[in-house]
């Protein structure tokens, strides 16, 4: 029995929670290896001082980067206290040493007032770097012997730094190499989630939130049994528990149905996590650490159909509706394609694209940031149709937000979409496009951002707190 599990950024960031990985990992029998992200605000910790450099002030970032060190000193006083702390003297050298290296390289950030995303990248894989050697020193420390390993001798991936692109034949190459023997010996690797590293060595990051994408790619090289990731939650729910007070915990889902969730903005699980897991048919399991007991949520290939319609609703904010709209676009083969290649060489990604009926419009939604640029492109690709007035005009509201609304169940359930626009409607939502995958596992819609909130509300009460509620 192979196991890989995945411990969040709430699991590794206290003694508790700590102590509670110990238990955890000392209680599953078999081969185990262990992913681990960093402890919960680093990376956003990095994120800003890694765009305080770029600003030009090397001494705040520098402060930053300092209290990071300082916060994992303490972690590591308060987990072996004054007599164990010879069992943590490698992972504090190795604290010391990224630290250092880290820092110069926010200084030469801070120097040149440029900051690339492969250097940003080597400063934001700092927090999985020291925190793998405090986990595998604790492990140790506690009768379960372990060893930190840096996922850039793993994971090989393409050099796309900020969302790299993992290569599995290499990575399955590396991983037999490197993590095999150390799993056959009884000894628990403890990898850094969230980064690899391109074929010449250089560190590259997964995208945030990507550690779940680690633990799915190990499971999937190293033939695992079972991937568990372990969170603060008991589980995917029926919606966001922050925004939904009532949400309840959801305890079977497939893999289409994590993907849309997670696609879609629940933040519980990287959207890329469960492709290597889904080729290999690996059941993916999500616990809560902090209540192990839990069911949590087990992932499985088989469409799971437990009575209810919209199994659960999600939001993705921040974003930007573009549209190109015209009485002249009606029948013209080939303008869809413009308006694609246009995103395509803007290199802007698409979330969600609706069609008028009529085809007298096209609407996408895009990350806000790009919408501007891309309205702009688009002006210049249509110029012609705008002066002949085919084209009326090139539009962006912002921000808005996609709610998603998904569900096996609703595969050929009638009336799904009434009863979703229905409770919008009651909500006083005003839906702004609409797409529905061929799939009917989703309808999504897309809302102003003032409203995200309400339409999760609402969607999620008219499903759940009803008769079709399953028991
Ligand atoms: P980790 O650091 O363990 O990866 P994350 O913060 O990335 O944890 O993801 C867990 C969080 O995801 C939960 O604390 C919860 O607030 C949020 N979340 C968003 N949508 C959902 C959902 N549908 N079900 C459960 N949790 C969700
Ligand atoms: N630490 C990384 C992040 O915050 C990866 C992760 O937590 O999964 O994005
Ligand atoms: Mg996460």
């Amino acid at each position: 029995m192979r196991t890989i599990l995945k411990f969040g950024g709430t699991s590794v960031a206290t003694k508790a929670a700590l102590d509670a990985l110990v238990r955890i990992v000392a209680e599953v029998s078999g081969e185990r290896a262990v992913v681990v992200s960093a402890t919960a605000g680093t990376t956003d910790a990095l994120v800003s001082a890694a765009e305080i450099a770029r600003n030009g002030d090397g001494p705040g970032a520098e402060r930053i980067a300092r209290e990071l060190e300082a916060k994992h000193r303490a972690l590591v006083v308060d987990l072996f206290g004054r007599d164990e702390l010879p069992a943590a003297m490698e992972a504090v050298r190795e604290l010391s040493a990224i630290t250092e290296r880290t820092i110069e390289l926010l200084h030469s950030v801070a120097l040149l007032h440029e900051l690339t995303a492969r250097t940003r990248d080597a400063i934001l894989s700092y927090g999985e770097r020291v925190c793998a050697p405090v986990v595998a020193a604790l492990l140790s420390a506690r009768g379960v012997p372990a060893t930190a390993v840096s996922a850039a001798t793993v994971i090989a991936t393409d050099g796309q730094f900020g969302n790299a692109n993992p290569r599995l034949e290499e990575t399955r190459t590396q991983a037999l190499a490197v993590l095999a023997p150390l799993l056959v010996k009884g000894t628990v690797p403890v990898v850094t989630g969230f980064i690899g590293a391109t074929g010449d060595g250089v560190i590259t990051t997964l995208g945030r939130g990507a550690s779940d994408y680690t633990a799915g790619i190990l499971a999937a090289v190293l033939d695992a049994d079972q991937c568990l990731i372990y969170t603060d939650v008991s589980g995917v729910m029926s919606a966001d528990p922050r925004t939904v007070k009532d949400a309840r915990p959801l305890p079977m889902l497939s893999y289409a149905e994590m993907a849309e969730l997670a696609y879609f903005g629940a933040k519980i699980l990287h959207p890329r996590a469960v492709l290597p897991a889904l080729e290999k048919r690996i059941p993916v399991r999500i616990l809560n650490t902090f209540a192990p007991a839990d069911h949590g949520t087990t992932i499985s290939g088989s469409a799971v159909l437990d009575g209810s319609v919209v199994k659960a609703t999600t939001s993705l904010g921040g974003l930007g509706l573009v549209t190109v709209q015209g009485v002249g676009m009606s029948g013209v083969p080939g303008f869809a394609a413009r308006v694609f290649d246009t995103c395509a060489a803007e290199n802007v990604s698409v979330l969600m694209i609706s069609q008028s009926s009529s085809e007298n419009s096209i609407c996408l939604v895009v990350p806000e940031d790009a919408s501007g640029r891309l309205r702009t492109a688009l002006e210049l690709m249509f110029r012609a149709e705008l002066q002949r007035h085919d084209v009326e005009r090139v539009s962006v509201e912002a921000p808005v937000a996609i709610v998603a609304a998904v569900g096996e169940g609703m595969r050929g359930a009638p009336g799904v979409a009434g009863r979703v626009f229905g409770a919008l409607g009651r909500a006083g939502v005003n839906v702004m496009a609409i797409a529905q995958g061929s799939s009917e596992l989703n309808i999504s819609l897309v809302v102003a951002e003032r409203d995200r909130d309400g339409a999760v509300l609402a969607i999620h009460g008219e499903f759940h707190s009803g008769s079709d509620r399953p028991a």
